[in-house]
């Protein structure tokens, strides 16, 4: 018989293996716990199951965390793990710290990526394959496992290596796991799913069991741009397809999209560029995220200027557009955005 990763089932489905073993009910919630709540690696550190409760359980399911191939530590406390998957296949997952007790997760969804977005690191890989929802999930397993005591994940961004919404069925069934009290037992807003615009998608996802936060990446206001920077997932959902079916969204209690916008010297940093957000967001409940590009070696374009953004960030300021800048963590270890590509520096 073949054995089940418990972590490619479901929470039911864990149930149901454990009424084929003939145990009580709660052993599931048992079972459940030691992986979600108390972050145990084997079943051997199940120690309310007994021995021959754990070795009968062994025979039918397999259960382990990722392994992590190697690990980086920022000068700004910014972690990375490169995780080698069964398959030898290999993804990025970065831990950020921020203010007093935040700890972000930044996630991987595919291995490469189906886009192909001109600024992106990731993108030169292409697409290897999706990520299983078991390999999302033990991303978040696997650090908060090895974190010190005390320490917790209190946010998850579907930002990593990948296009979230073009595995959507693993990501969906990954965040419920994230928010469901049986789970992680997040909050929605703390769960953010970043995606490039796969308009049908976002639509799937958020009428979906997962209604978390959404960013969109929209890096650009002319489709000439857009299509020259994201070409792939401009010309499915070009610019005013996107902001229509962002603008008809149903979002749970006053939840806002936010919009993350790459600074790019001299490609989309203009005050007209800056002139022509405000009006494609004009009436949203949204948030505008700059991010100051990241360089990496080989790549194309040139970070904006400190001077620009901020001029950039006035201008939107001066409309009422809720502006933030985003402060980059990890660039030191190629850990910030755009910079995941599985290869480790030596
Ligand atoms: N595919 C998803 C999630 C991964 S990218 C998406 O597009 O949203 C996460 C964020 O990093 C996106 O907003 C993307 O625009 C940004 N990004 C990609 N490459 C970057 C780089 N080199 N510097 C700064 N941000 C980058």
């Amino acid at each position: 018989m073949k054995k089940e990763n418990l972590l490619s089932l479901s929470f039911e489905e864990i149930r149901s293996l454990v009424e084929t073993l003939g145990w009580k009910k709660y052993r599931a919630d048992q079972i459940l716990a030691w992986i979600y709540k108390r972050f145990a690696g084997d079943f051997d550190a199940m120690t309310d199951l007994s021995k021959t409760d754990r070795q009968d359980l062994s025979e039918v399911a397999t259960f382990a965390h990722l392994r992590a191939k190697s690990h980086l530590e920022s000068a700004d406390g910014t972690e990375k793990f490169l995780f080698e998957l069964e398959d030898g296949k290999q993804i990025e997952t970065v831990l950020i710290r921020s203010e007093k007790k935040r700890r972000t997760l930044c996630v991987s969804s595919q291995v490469g990526c189906t886009l192909d977005c001109r600024f992106c690191l990731t993108a030169e890989q292409g697409l290897k394959r999706n990520l299983r929802v078991d390999e999302i999930i033990n991303q978040f397993l696997t650090v908060q496992a090895i974190l010190p005591e005390g320490e917790e994940i209190t946010n998850v961004v579907l930002m990593g290596m990948g296009e979230p919404l073009a595995n959507l069925k693993a990501v969906t069934e990954a965040c419920v796991r994230m928010i469901s009290p049986t789970g992680l037992n997040l909050a929605s807003r703390r769960v953010t799913v970043s995606t490039a615009g796969l308009v049908p998608q976002i639509k799937e996802l958020l009428s979906g069991p997962a209604s978390v936060n959404l960013s969109i990446s929209l890096n650009a206001t002319t489709d000439a741009i857009r299509s020259e920077i994201m070409p792939k997932v401009n010309q499915l959902y070009p610019l005013r397809e996107l902001m229509k079916a962002c603008r008809t969204l149903s979002f749970p209690t006053r939840r806002s999209i936010t919009f993350e916008y790459v600074m790019l010297a001299e490609v989309n940093d203009s005050l007209e560029d800056a002139a022509r957000l405000v009006q494609l967001t004009k009436g949203m409940r949204c948030k505008i995220n700059l991010i100051p590009f990241n360089a990496y070696p080989g790549g194309r374009y040139q970070p904006s200027s400190d001077e620009q953004i901020l001029k950039f960030q006035d201008h939107l300021h001066q409309h009422k557009i809720r502006t933030t800048i985003r402060k980059s963590k990890g660039r030191d270890i190629l850990a910030a955005c755009g910079q995941l590509t599985s290869q480790f520096a030596d």
